[in-house]
């Protein structure tokens, strides 16, 4: 079909990879007008994952952002035919989601909960509609189901040549049989590149190369957390009386069931999955598969017979294993690298990509156009991670725990047991010694809560108050009544210094940040749309020097934004592990404080947002008086190999004021309780500062910045389409964690961005965007609001500002 075609000498943009992704970013691209685009495919396409996906195409996911994915993906499928003339397969045959366990019952609820937020019908039904909607399953041990009527199926290989036509119909030049051999740059930016059938000179590269896109990236220097697994399904003969039904999710076994022409698939996400080196991948790997290990797989078989006993009777006529490659978190990888400009990832599917791939594509095309998506992935940009999740050892150890976690329980606050201990804290031993129970983040294990002698530091997974609640209650209320000390070593810790640093990041932060030496300012950098890009701290450190302090799980992203955005003379270094982190808060951290330090810690010598070099216990430090908790209180940034010295001073003289270990659970429900946003759950480049309630952090008469035009058009529009609102609910019992949807007088109008226990205030809170404009203390107390959990409302307060201290006097006294 393409040889016979010449390789251009230059084009606007190469895709490299003809999966469903490859040719969805071409269609995408060639819709928007984008026509000198050429995708180089190096056999056939759909020869290397997509030809043998089972074609799921499901329409509800964990997180908003991957059901976006899914939900624009239908819309697209189910129309391609009829533009491209080229079947795709897609049908609406439905889908059933069963549950066996209780929690099971409860996350199913809560996932039918959230389908109504994306306008997703779904309903829940008994053993008895089931078996109508499934003629032949066993219904022993069900508990309940749910039916979502308008998922579907699709034909991959169909559906991706109705892409690929679809994108040739518009322009762009599809190359079989040509393998991209070297990504060309100059200066760390794309160039072109070079394949086995010529150079091409382009301006952009997006690698859609599916389990090879760890390698091709590598060439260049881009480290990607991708690693392949094996995965498998079986076919069954033909099964007498099989017509088109619903896709079958049994998750408790981990199987799926698909009719197919009368026959029955039935694949799984087995819990100790195989890793797949790319050794094992021939160089002519194309529509190759594996031999299936049938000892491996024989107990999800066994399983899928006692769901649907048919199977039992029914010969197997193909055992199929092939590879597919997963994520260290189970998200995809998408956007620019901070490595190379000019080159875009969308890769690391997690047996999604079929689902997924419409909706992929139009992100990625728009991206790469427009230099922003067309919404908010970031829980899927590229940028998320952290060197230390990027070497072979860890993507190898961990990948295959995550495939097993597909269809395992999401369950609130779950850690993966594999791959851990990647970057420890100068506290590590301390913290471990004192009862702490770790989590990870980006490599980073935290404390994240304390057992009590005698109790065990690990935690029982519920969807009710779990095991640690009352520990976390304890941290809680020692920094609202006394004093707690948290480790926050894993924070990101940037130094720009030079003659220039104000001036760049004058231009960088929406705030004002030229300020006297040791103010501290709490600011953003915003995109030209003014929306938020980055939520952080920035400290005046010296007149040539600053500190912009942000969290572990915006550190990459950070520093790219800021490596991409300062110009002239400045320096930029990141000093996050050269410092360890402690934050002492509460009524009584200044007391605790005083007796370590000479420095005068009144409110007058060092008042609040204010920052010093001091001598604590014998070291030498920067220490600032801020709080995340809302309380009165001082953060610590120590050399780190004196960080253990420090925190065990810190402990010593803390005795008579019952100091305690805090843990990052703790902080998380107090600086809800403040209404205190988190970026990436509660602000993200979608949302604007007057949604959020920031707005009086910017500066819009101390000088220009990025995204000051937005700013001041969203200034000028006297109002905001939706806002974002704290929600405290009646009930004490219930339990909030996020994506539950918020209910304005009887109407679904958003859900939470962040959800957690308020022990200070004695019931579950969370925050949430609200969508209906104007929103105003008056409004909001004439209307009814309700917070959905697993299907209940639950009456719930809604107020602008947090629930705990909303005048926010507590951190200056
Ligand atoms: C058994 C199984 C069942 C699945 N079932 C489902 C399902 O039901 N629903 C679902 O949504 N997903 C499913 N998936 C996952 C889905 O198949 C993948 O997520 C999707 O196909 C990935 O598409 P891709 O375009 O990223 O990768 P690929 O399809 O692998 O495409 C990448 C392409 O890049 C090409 N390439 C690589 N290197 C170069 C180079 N140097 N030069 C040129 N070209 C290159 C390759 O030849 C290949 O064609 C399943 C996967 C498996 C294994």
């Amino acid at each position: 079909m393409s040889d016979s075609q010449v390789l251009p000498e230059k084009a606007r943009i190469a895709i490299i990879g003809g999966g469903i992704i490859g040719t969805s970013v071409a269609y995408h691209l060639a819709k928007r007008g984008i026509k000198d685009v050429i995708l180089i495919e190096r056999k056939q396409l759909t020869c290397g994952t997509t030809w043998h996906a089972a074609g799921l195409v499901s329409l509800l996911w964990p997180t908003p952002t991957l059901t976006n994915l899914a939900k624009y993906s239908h819309e697209l499928y189910a129309r391609l035919e009829e533009e491209t003339g080229q079947a795709t397969g897609y049908r609406r045959v439905g889908s059933i989601s069963l549950a066996r366990t209780e929690a099971r019952l409860e996350e199913i609820k809560r996932t039918s909960s959230m389908a109504k937020v994306f306008g997703v019908e779904s309903e829940m039904i008994d053993n008895t509609r089931l078996a109508e909607l499934y003629p032949g399953i066993n219904t022993d041990g069900i508990l309940g189901a749910l039916y979502t009527p308008d998922d579907g199926q699709t034909n991959p290989i169909d559906t991706t040549m109705a892409l690929a036509k679809g994108a040739r119909m518009n322009g762009v030049k599809i190359f079989e049989n040509t393998v991209m051999e070297e990504l060309l740059t100059k200066d760390n930016v794309i160039t072109g590149i070079r394949t086995d059938k010529g150079k091409v000179e382009v301006d952009q590269v997006i690698l859609c190369g599916g389990m090879w896109t760890r390698e091709l990236a590598k060439t260049v220097g881009v480290q990607l957390p991708i690693y392949a697994c094996e995965h498998s399904y079986i076919v069954t003969e033909e099964m007498p009386g099989l017509t088109q039904r619903p896709v079958l999710r049994d998750y408790d076994r981990g199987l799926y069931f698909k009719e197919d022409a009368g026959k029955m698939l039935v694949g799984w996400f087995e819990d100790n999955a195989i890793g797949l080196s790319m050794d094992r991948i021939a160089d002519d790997f194309c529509f190759d598969q594996f031999p299936c290990d049938q000892d491996h797989v024989e107990p999800y078989v066994m399983g899928s017979m006692d769901t649907f006993p048919q199977l039992e009777t029914t010969g197997i006529r193909t055992w199929f294993n092939g590879p597919e490659s997963f994520t260290n978190d189970n998200l995809h990888i998408l956007g620019p690298t901070s490595e190379i400009d000019k080159l875009f990832i969308a890769a690391g599917m997690n047996s999604k990509g079929i689902g997924a791939g419409g909706g992929v594509g139009k992100i990625m095309a728009d991206w790469m156009i427009d230099g922003y998506p067309s919404g908010d992935v970031s829980e899927c940009d590229i940028r998320r991670h952290h060197p230390a999740q990027q070497h072979e050892d860890y993507v190898a150890e961990r990948i295959p725990e995550v495939l097993g976690h597909t269809y395992a329980m999401h369950w609130p606050f779950y850690q993966y047991d594999s791959a851990r201990d990647q970057i420890h804290s100068p506290l590590h031993a301390q913290l471990s010694a004192a009862g702490a129970c770790f989590g990870e983040v980006c490599g980073h294990e935290r404390a994240n809560w304390f057992a009590n002698p005698g109790q065990q530091a690990k935690y029982e997974y519920s969807y009710k108050k779990p095991n640690w609640f009352n520990n976390t209650k304890q941290e809680h209320m020692a920094m609202r009544e006394g004093v707690g000390m948290y480790d926050m070593s894993s924070f990101g810790k940037f130094e720009v210094s030079g003659p220039a640093a104000a001036k760049n990041l004058q231009y960088i932060c929406a705030g004002n940040i030229d300020v006297p030496v040791g103010k501290v300012v709490y600011t953003h950098f915003l995109n030209a749309r003014g929306g938020i890009e980055a939520d952080v701290t920035v400290v005046r450190t010296a007149e040539t020097t600053y500190w912009v302090i942000t969290g572990i799980s915006s550190h990459s992203r950070d520093w790219w934004h800021l490596n991409h955005r300062l110009i002239d003379d400045v320096l930029l270094q990141d000093i996050s592990m050269n410092f360890g982190g402690l934050a002492i808060q509460g009524p009584l951290s200044r007391q605790l404080l005083q007796k370590v330090t000479d420095t005068d810690l009144s409110n007058k010598a060092f008042p609040f947002a204010t920052g010093k070099l001091v001598d604590l216990a014998g070291v030498r430090m920067w220490m600032q008086r801020l709080s995340y908790v809302g309380e009165l209180g001082w953060e610590l940034f120590v050399p780190a190999q004196h960080t253990a010295t420090v925190y065990h001073a810190l402990h010593q003289a803390g005795e008579e004021f019952g100091l305690r270990n805090v843990g990052m659970h703790a902080v998380n429900s107090a600086r809800m309780e403040k209404g205190f946003v988190h970026w990436g759950h509660d602000v993200g480049p979608e949302d604007n500062l007057f949604e959020a309630g920031l707005s009086w952090a910017a500066k819009p008469n101390a000088g220009s910045f990025i995204g000051i035009n937005g700013f001041k058009e969203q200034a000028a529009a006297n109002g905001t389409e939706r806002r974002l609102v704290q929600f405290k609910l009646d009930d004490p019992e219930a339990m909030l964690f996020h994506n539950e949807p918020i209910v304005m007088n009887g109407e679904i109008v958003g859900y939470l961005t962040s959800g957690m226990y308020g022990h200070a205030v004695g019931s579950a809170i969370g925050m949430g965007y609200v969508n209906s404009p104007n929103l105003s203390p008056i409004r909001l107390s004439k209307a009814t609001f309700e917070i959905e959990i697993a299907l209940k409302r639950y009456s719930a307060q809604a107020s602008l500002q947090g629930f705990y201290d909303p005048k926010g006097l507590r951190p200056k006294g």
